[in-house]
Parts: structure tokens; sequence; C-alpha cells
């Protein structure tokens, strides 16, 4: 009999008859890690079908644990060297990926230079659309046009998997970190890959040699905050088109980035769902203003991570990007908001005391 079709009663007399080792009970007798790891209904099942049409999906322990094992399966797992990257990308990602550290080499290029970027060692190409922080956005159909039969790998986080499905467009892989909008509540770290079964099986390898395992709680978390996704989105994105209304007005402002403002090849629409509720804006001010704005904010919260339910301020060049290269770093005047639940006028009211406070300094500077 498969253990895991034993009620667990019968379980128990197994183990205390010595025939069950008593970790595997642990495992066996609670109801949501069987749900996660092996159930029809399970984490990996509901996100690859339902919402990334992919045939399987691996859940780990962090966004850049899936990002590690993307890369080690793709290149020195698979006998291949080189990776071909499309700037600008989070700023851990990039980091992993220029530090060298899994011993592969790097390519970094813009959308329309992937192509010539590929050699006959060239094992994976990624790319983050919308990006962090500025939210550029990348045609995935027109990187996998120019892939020659490279697996590209498309970091889907700021999207999720509700706004934009990279695997209809031809992409091998959609990465999300989960601790965004997946998970949604800021109390979760993981990071979740759909792709073919074959795929999953080299990234499964690669997760239990690394151990890079999502912990049962995490996975359990990621399947309440999945319940709750579609809403919070809708909710989040509404909050956000209307702050950017305004934010385009207001003089401390020097230029909104958001997915639908620089959209001359209609991406949004055709490869989107939806915009989204991550917006980054650039201060007249410079420094000065970024740094009196982010010190200002009383409703928003001067934090790092994303697409949870609590508004968050940060300055990507001091935070996430900072160990970015220099010629790739965001502007220091530049500041990224992801929007979360609160009630829009409470959140345009904050934002409007601390821009009139960064405009201020920079008048006294
Ligand atoms: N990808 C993107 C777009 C991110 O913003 C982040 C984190 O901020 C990551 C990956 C890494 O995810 P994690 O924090 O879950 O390791």
């Amino acid at each position: 009999m498969n253990w895991l079709d034993m009620p667990v009663d019968a379980t128990a007399k197994a183990v205390a008859a010595g025939e069950v080792r008593a970790t595997e009970l642990a495992r066996l007798a609670l109801g949501e890690i069987r749900r996660w790891e092996h159930g029809p209904e399970g984490l990996n099942a509901f996100i690859s079908y339902s919402l990334e049409h992919a045939e399987a999906a691996v859940a780990f322990s962090s966004g850049m644990a899936a990002t590690t094992a993307a890369i080690l399966s793709h290149t020195t797992g698979a006998g291949k060297r080189h990776i071909v990257a499309v700037r600008p990308l989070y700023g851990g990602t990039d980091h992993l990926l220029d530090s060298g550290l899994l011993g592969a080499e790097v390519t970094f290029c813009d959308e329309d230079q992937v192509g010539d970027s590929i050699r006959p060692d060239t094992g994976l190409i990624v790319l983050e659309t919308p990006a962090n922080p500025t939210l550029d956005l990348v045609d995935i159909a027109a990187v996998v046009a120019q892939a020659q039969g490279v697996p590209v790998m498309v970091d889907n986080t700021f999207a999720t998997p509700l706004l934009q499905n990279p695997l209809d467009l031809g992409a091998a892989m959609s990465l999300h970190s989960a601790t965004k909008y997946i998970g949604g509540h800021g109390d979760v770290i993981a990071g979740v890959i759909a792709c073919s079964e074959q795929t999953a099986q080299q990234l499964r390898r690669v997760r239990a040699i690394t151990g890079a395992l999502l912990h049962p709680l995490g996975a359990y978390l990621l399947h309440r905050g999945l319940a709750t996704l579609p809403v919070r989105l809708q909710a989040q994105q509404s909050n956000a088109r209307a702050l950017i209304a305004k934010l385009r007005d207001n003089p401390a402002v020097a230029e909104v980035f958001y997915p639908e403002l620089d959209d001359v090849r209609g991406i949004v629409g055709r490869q989107m769902r939806g915009r989204g509720a991550m917006i980054a804006v650039r201060l007249a001010g410079g420094y000065a203003a970024a740094e009196a704005l982010t010190g200002s904010v009383r409703l928003f919260t001067h934090a790092v991570s994303l697409g949870g339910v609590d508004s968050l301020i940060q300055h990507p060049a001091a935070l996430t990007h900072r160990p970015v290269a220099a010629e790739a770093r965001p502007g220091a005047d530049i500041v990224r908001l992801s929007i979360g639940l609160e009630n829009v006028d409470d959140l345009l009211a904050d934002l409007e005391q601390a821009l009139a406070r960064a405009q201020s300094v920079v008048a006294t500077v």
C-alpha cells in the first residue's frame, strides 16, 4: 500500500510497529504537506495548470533559490557555460549573474541584441518584464523568435500569472518570486517556476542537491495567498491607476514609470492583460528629494519587497539594486512604489505630503 493512501491512525500503528520511520509519519500526517507536494489540487499543480498553462511547476525556498536552480540546471548542469540576460533585472538577479558565482559567463544586452549575443555554449536566456524597478517592458515573443532554440526564462513576478503567461508566448520557464504577489501578505519567502515536466525534473534535481525546498508553512501561506490573488491584484491595480494620474501632475515628480505610459509597441493588451500595481517615479529634485520622500511617508512603509497588501516605498539604487554595476544601476533620483490595499485617498494624501516635503528640502538646500 502507498503510505500516502493509508489512514493516519493505521500509519501511526505502523510507526509503533517499527514499519515506518517517524519522520515519514510527520510528513504524511500533515494534510497541508500532502496537499502541496502530492495532491492533484496541490500548489504546484494549481500554479502550473490553472495559472501558467504549464505542464508542471516547482516550488523553491525563495525567488533567488528558483533563479539559482534555473541557472545551474541550464548551464553547468547541462554542460553549457553562457547566459544571455536582458537588462534591467531585479538587483539580486543581476548581481547573481554578474558575480560569476555559479560558474556561468553572462552577456548583458538589450532586447533586440539577444540573437547576436547567442553562442554555441549559450544555455539560457534571462529576461524580466515588467522589469524591476523601472517597469521596462520586453516583448517575450520577439525574444523567443531570436532565441535559436535556447530556453528563455521570464521573471513574471511583477505581472503575476493573472496578467501575463510567458509559456504561451514560447518561453520555457515562468519564474515568480512568490514572496511578492502570490504570497501577498509580506510574511512568506518563496519562489515558483512553471515549465515543462522535463525541465521540472532538472529543477527538482538541483533543488534537492542544494536544499532549496519550500518549507511546508511557506507552502501553506502561498495557498492562502492564491485564494485572494485576483481580488488583491484588481484592487491594487485600481489604486495604482488613481495615484498615477495625480503623480504625473505633481511638480516634485519629473517622470512616472508605469506599463501603459511608454508602450508604443502595444505590449499591454497583446502580452499583458493589465498593467499591475508597481510604479516608479523620477524626482525632479534628484537624490536629495528621493531621500526626503522615502523618509517622509507615514502610510507607505519604507522597505524592500513588493506585491503585498501594504504599500511600500524604496530607493532602488541604495537598496534592491545597490550591487548592480554602475552603468546598469537605476538613477539615484528614482524611487519605487508597490501599491497595496489601503484606502486610495489616504495613500494619495500620504504621497502628496511627502512629495511636498521633498520639494521643500530641495528648495532649501
Ligand atoms: N525577481 C524579482 C522581480 C524580484 O523583485 C525579487 C525580489 O525582490 C526576486 C526575483 C527575488 O525573490 P526573493 O526575494 O523571493 O528571493
